[in-house]
């Protein structure tokens, strides 16, 4: 994140306070949960600008909690995400087994 975005995170964050910050990451959410469910309908712009709305405020979630835990987690979880990749690639699973290892290994 550049400053500049630093600083709008915070200036946001003072104008309409956390609460109301984390209310709008859940619409926010809710609403790109919305695009992907009628994907097939939806323009991919729509879905792209969703994507950007959710990015931007899942960054200013990371700042109201605790961006270093976010990172570890962000880390850690990318790490968990290669193995499973090289675990896939090794397989020669059909795409069913492959959804169902992520299904299993999800937590
Ligand atoms: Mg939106």
């Amino acid at each position: 994140m550049t400053d500049e975005t630093l600083n709008l995170y915070a200036r946001a964050r003072t104008v309409w306070g956390s609460r109301l910050q984390i209310d709008m990451a859940i619409e926010e959410c809710a609403e790109l949960i919305v695009a992907l469910q009628h994907a097939k309908r939806s323009r991919p712009a729509d879905i792209e600008d969703e994507i950007a709305d959710v990015m931007i405020m899942c960054e200013q979630l990371s700042l109201i909690f605790d961006t270093t835990t976010v990172s570890s987690s962000r880390q850690r979880k990318l790490a968990r995400l290669e193995e499973r990749v090289s675990l896939a690639e090794r397989l020669d699973l059909s795409i069913t087994q492959r959804a169902s290892m992520v299904r299993d290994k999800s937590k």
